[in-house]
């Protein structure tokens, strides 16, 4: 892989996270918000999630952060 193939794969990575997020947000910005919001979307972090696991992000931002970190 050659620096231009990186750099058009980063900005596709990052056009693609782009998308799934403002798709998110809308999604999010329907429903009223929790106590604990994701620090990516804003949207609302269940109870049970934050007690499972210690994260910032809902369910969905942290499949989108996974996937674009594998
Ligand atoms: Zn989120």
């Amino acid at each position: 892989m050659n620096e231009s193939d990186f750099e058009r794969a980063a900005l596709f990575a990052e056009r693609e996270r782009d998308n799934a997020l403002a798709k998110h947000k809308s999604a999010m910005a329907s429903q009223c918000k929790g106590s604990d919001t994701c620090q990516d979307c804003g949207g609302p972090i269940p109870a049970a999630r934050r007690a499972a696991v210690n994260t910032v992000f809902c369910v969905e931002c942290q499949g989108i952060n996974e996937r674009l970190r594998a």
